[in-house]
């Protein structure tokens, strides 16, 4: 980084063609910045192309500024140029420090590296990369595109530089942004997902249908969505792989997962991503 402040992000490499990178590139583009995408197959990255250039087709006729250059490759070489990476790969602490191991030795030194990670910790994180200076937490929700608010979260060494410059990403991203301490799922997910948990159990224990339950609280707690449908809409494994490092991390048996949870995991029912959760999403 130079003396002269942060330096301008003109391009973005993105980790993971799921759900939130996918959102994150999509948002970027609309930005007018220039995306790399990378994930383990060609096949998702051209996948994820196609959806996001769909997805932005429809928009054109709204903002004809859009499209900065998008490519994409299952070779994470191609993000060496990049002025800020966004990792967002599969909720794994092992497969995210991997990630990091492979990408510092091809990144330029003055880039920012950030995690879209929901709950793992920041300074543990930020430990396998070369950058711990200039390495923190960038927090999407999902859908990227239509949600407002980014969580920052910064590591024990994060610059205040990085912080602002990942301010200023998200300013140009035309996200509002709240900052959290590095802690066990940061502020949204510390308080939304034990209410999901809390609706499995529900549902575990016979208290109500997946109907009566969503029904009960979109209609009387006056939510967008159910908990079960929410719950489908973020991935039953990220779900459960937030709940984790809620149990462990703050070591409170108030977050143990529900056991009909980790079935659902187990089953492969992960959600909307699966075509099947709570909810039956095949033929939609
Ligand atoms: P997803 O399952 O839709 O996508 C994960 C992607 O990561 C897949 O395309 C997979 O192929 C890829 N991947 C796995 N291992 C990889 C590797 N070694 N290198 C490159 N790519 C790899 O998951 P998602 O919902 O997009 O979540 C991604 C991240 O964003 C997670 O850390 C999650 O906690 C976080 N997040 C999710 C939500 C949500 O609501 N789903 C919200 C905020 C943040």
């Amino acid at each position: 980084m130079n003396d002269q402040g942060p330096i301008p992000i003109r391009s973005v490499g993105i980790i993971g063609a799921g759900q939130m990178g996918l959102g994150i590139a999509q948002v970027s583009l609309q930005a007018g910045l220039s995306v790399r995408l990378y994930d383990v197959s060609n096949e998702r990255v051209c996948e994820g192309i196609e959806k996001v250039r769909h997805s932005l087709s429809r928009k054109v006729g709204e903002d004809r500024r859009l499209e900065g250059t998008f490519s994409g490759s299952d070779s994470i070489g191609d993000l060496g140029n990049c002025d800020l990476v966004v990792e967002a790969a599969t909720e794994n602490e092992n497969i995210k420090k991997n990630i990091f191991e492979g990408l510092c030795p091809i990144l330029k030194p003055e880039a920012i590296l950030t995690t879209n990670t929901s709950s793992l910790s920041i300074t543990r994180l930020a430990k396998s990369t070369d950058r711990p200076d200039r390495f923190m937490g960038i927090h999407f929700m999902n859908p990227v595109p239509v949600m407002k608010l980014v969580e920052l979260v910064r590591g024990m060494a994060t610059s205040q530089q990085t912080y602002e410059a990942a301010k200023s990403f998200a300013a140009q991203l035309g996200k509002q942004v709240t900052t959290s301490e590095d802690s066990p799922a940061f502020i949204v997910n510390r308080i939304i997902l034990p209410m999901i948990n809390e609706a499995i159990f529900a549902l575990y224990e016979g208290v109500g249908s997946i109907e009566a339950i969503d029904t009960g609280v979109r209609l009387g707690a006056n939510h967008p969505m159910g908990p079960l449908q929410l719950a489908d809409f973020i991935g039953l494994d990220t779900c459960l792989a937030i709940m984790r490092v809620l149990h462990e991390g703050l070591a409170d048996p108030k977050y143990r997962p529900c056991p009909l949870l980790v079935r659902y995991v187990e089953a492969g029912w992960l959600g909307r991503k699966a075509g099947r959760g709570f909810y039956d999403y095949r033929g939609k």
